[in-house]
């Protein structure tokens, strides 16, 4: 589904990705791990068009391979930003609008789907996480877990080839953990291709085809989470889950 070579990235002085090599398979779920700072984030909003590598290559089937060598084309930008949907760390939803305003905003003001489908589809979508009651809502009135769960919802409404999910629990109180890792884990088992950010190893032992560790702006380590957790090969990724696990 996806390609990425050699993504760098620098921020000032400071090189974050330093060639990251990514691929992403339909269907398949692959977790990101890795310490505070070490670029996972930034590979994300890579993928997903937010942030501009200075450097690498990044093609999804069927459209054109983008080269960071020359600033890439509005053209190439919106190909690559509607091939993917983020859910962020903090949801993100307009305060000022209900939970079905929310999810449906990107359908009818960017991809121009007509209202009442929109509606229809959102609906369903709200039903599916538990919360079709909460459809006029705003999500003040919400759990952090029930917003992040619209949050997810806002995602799967713009029918993206591939879900990101940026730390999608870690702004939660600890008890609202599950209800979100539990809907994200459907979405797995449904055949929704995805690529999570996260600290719950856990998770990202259950979930994962494949698991990715980052340190330091580089992959150093990939493979099945059970390999990886029981053996990891290199020493800087049994330093880092001997400190978690
Ligand atoms: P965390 O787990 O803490 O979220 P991370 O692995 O996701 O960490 P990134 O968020 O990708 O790491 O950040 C990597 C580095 O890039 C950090 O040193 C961060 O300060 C820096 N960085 C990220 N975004 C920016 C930005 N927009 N401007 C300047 N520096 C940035």
């Amino acid at each position: 589904l996806l390609e990425a070579r050699g993504i760098r990235k620098s921020f000032g002085a400071n090189e974050v990705l330093r060639g990251v090599d990514f691929s992403v398979r339909r269907g398949e779920v692959v977790t990101l791990i890795g310490p505070s700072g070490s670029g996972k984030t930034t590979v994300l909003r890579s993928l997903n068009g937010l942030e501009t590598p200075d450097a690498g290559t990044l093609a999804f089937d069927g459209g054109p391979e983008i080269d960071f060598a020359t600033p890439p084309s509005k053209a190439d930008r919106l190909a690559m930003r509607d091939r993917s949907a983020m859910v962020f760390q903090q949801h993100n939803l307009f305060p000022h609008m209900t939970v079905i305003e929310n999810v449906i905003e990107g359908p009818v003001r960017v991809q121009k789907v007509p209202r009442a489908r929109a509606i229809a589809e959102a609906e369903a979508l709200l039903d599916r996480v538990g919360l079709a009651e909460k459809r006029d809502a705003h999500p003040f009135e919400l759990s952090g877990g029930q917003q992040q769960r619209v949050g997810i919802v806002r995602a799967l409404a713009l029918k993206p080839d591939l879900l990101l999910f940026d730390e999608p629990t870690s702004a939660l109180d600890p008890e609202l953990v599950g209800e979100v890792l539990h809907v994200i884990k459907e979405l797995a088992d449904e055949g929704w291709t995805m690529v999570v950010v996260t600290h719950e190893l856990q998770f990202a032992r259950q979930a994962a085809d494949e698991v990715l560790f980052m340190d330091g702006g580089v992959i150093v380590e990939r493979g099945a989470p059970e390999r990886m957790f029981r053996a990891p090969r290199e020493e800087r990724t049994r330093r880092f889950l001997d400190r978690l696990l």
